[in-house]
């Protein structure tokens, strides 16, 4: 089934998973794989390396299980790092796997690779499934704006060149901000980008999560947010429940301003996102 579809009756609540290591089995994603699944989420993506990890065939298989076990599988495809032919065939693989749906991306830019170019942003791997392939398409977007362009309107130019080239749907970057998000939103409409817009949000429950985003994310920290870390650093165990808890009151506070759907990156962790499920289930489905 296309995801887009699922816009049109509800807030759709879908998921994140990373395929494991290549130095791992595939296996190991299995039994978090199944409690995810025991959630209902209305979709599960699972990310792809975008060069030089390895991991590539997990996240095919991975979507695959996803599938087998009824949920609807997303796989992210980044392009940046792989040939024409490369993409041809993971669009092959994943339509003879059943997988329909597809989150298209450029892939980080990693200065220790020479981009292959094929395909240069985003937009020009959109076009090239929209005229090949038979896929719903989702596409990535930044409400605090992508570290690559100058500021927020050339984003959203040419976020717009995205959704023009065929994206059916939008998921957004992790923000703690809610207002950034809403911001966001009223340029995006204006600009004309008038697809669901999913936002991503990201449960932080662990120092090394908080290191993570203090140090590479581009999300702004509001002061709540600090205080809230700052706090419960060193208790592992309040600042899983404080993580969730804050986590929980975005997405209520987005549901109650009608955003189209939470993407949750569930880091793998099925705790989690069940505690953060049973928290917001009620609201998502009013
Ligand atoms: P693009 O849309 O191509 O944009 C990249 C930059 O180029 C932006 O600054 C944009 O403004 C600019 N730009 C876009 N089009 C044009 C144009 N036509 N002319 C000039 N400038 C342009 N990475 C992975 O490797 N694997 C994953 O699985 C993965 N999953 C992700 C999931 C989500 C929800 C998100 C938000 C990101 C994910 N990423 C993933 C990270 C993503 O690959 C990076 O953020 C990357 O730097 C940009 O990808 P993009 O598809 O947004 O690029």
């Amino acid at each position: 089934m296309y995801i887009k579809e699922l816009f049109k009756n509800k807030t759709v609540f879908s998921f994140e998973v990373f395929p494991p290591k290549k130095t791992s089995p595939v296996e190991v994603i299995y039994d978090t794989l199944e409690e995810l699944q025991g959630l209902s989420p209305d979709f599960i993506s699972v990310t792809f390396g975008a060069g030089g990890s390895g991991n590539s065939r997990y996240a095919l298989e991975i979507a695959s299980k996803i599938n087998e076990s009824g949920i609807i599988p997303m796989l992210h495809l980044p392009c940046i790092n792989f040939t024409k032919a490369e993409i041809d065939a993971a669009l092959d693989e994943a339509k003879s796997r059943g997988i329909e749906n597809i989150l298209a991306l450029r892939g980080d830019i990693n200065p220790e690779i020479e981009p292959v170019n094929d395909f240069r942003y985003a937009s020009d791997l959109i076009s090239y499934i929209k005229t090949n392939g038979d896929f719903d398409i989702a596409a990535a977007c930044y409400p605090e704006c992508h570290p690559d362009a100058e500021n927020l309107v050339e984003d959203i130019t040419n976020l717009r060149k995205k959704v023009d080239a065929g994206a059916d749907h939008l998921i957004t970057q992790l923000f703690f901000d809610n207002d950034n998000f809403y911001s966001f939103r009223e340029k995006a409409a204006i600009a004309g980008i008038n697809v669901p817009i999913e936002a991503g949000i990201m449960p932080v429950v662990n120092k090394k999560q908080i290191e993570r985003m203090v140090t590479t994310c581009g999300a702004s920290l509001p002061a709540k947010f600090v205080r809230i870390m700052t706090k419960y650093e060193h208790n592992p165990e309040a600042l899983r429940d404080a993580g969730i808890a804050y986590a929980v009151n975005q997405i209520i506070d987005l549901v109650a301003s009608g955003v189209d759907g939470i993407h949750l990156y569930t880091m793998n962790n099925p705790y989690v996102a069940r505690k953060i499920s049973e928290a917001v289930s009620g609201v998502i489905g009013v």
